[in-house]
């Protein structure tokens, strides 16, 4: 559920960490033009630079749009910034499958976890025993305290 601003589309925060708003762009909202190619260039979803706020293409489907707000809350939680390399994408997807599946979104935490394979060229299991898997269970550890 979110709340409709005028003509700004869905905004809403993330249920995976408090204090990132998530707005959800569609094209039937007057700034997609704007945004498509920017969604085009980093697949589906992007976050902006204050760190606090993510757009997300809302013309992808409901289960892609939780993929990839839980993407890019990954870069976010990991304090990726400027420019981001193949292993924090690698991260950012290794946190979202395991918090997509933390709050019950199973289909998506498998659908992202046959992809990882394919966007990263390595298993996601093999992704966890390198150097990323200590923190990506760190983080989670500190997400479940807080
Ligand atoms: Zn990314």
């Amino acid at each position: 559920m979110g709340l409709k601003f005028g003509n700004m589309g869905k905004i809403f925060e993330s249920e995976f960490h408090k204090g990132v708003m998530v707005a959800v762009v569609d094209s039937g909202d007057y700034q997609y033009q704007q945004l498509a190619p920017l969604f085009n260039e980093y697949g589906y979803g992007f976050v902006a630079p204050d760190q606090r706020l993510i757009f997300v293409d809302g013309d992808q489907s409901a289960s892609t749009q939780k993929i990839v707000e839980a993407h890019e809350v990954g870069h976010i939680v990991f304090n990726h910034t400027g420019i981001v390399g193949p292993n924090d994408e690698a991260e950012a997807d290794s946190w979202a499958i395991l918090t997509l599946r933390k709050y019950g979104y199973s289909l998506e935490a498998d659908r992202l976890t046959i992809e990882f394979k394919k966007r990263h060229g390595y298993s996601y299991n093999h992704a966890q025993n390198k150097r990323n898997k200590i923190k990506v269970l760190t983080t989670m550890f500190v997400n479940q305290i807080v």
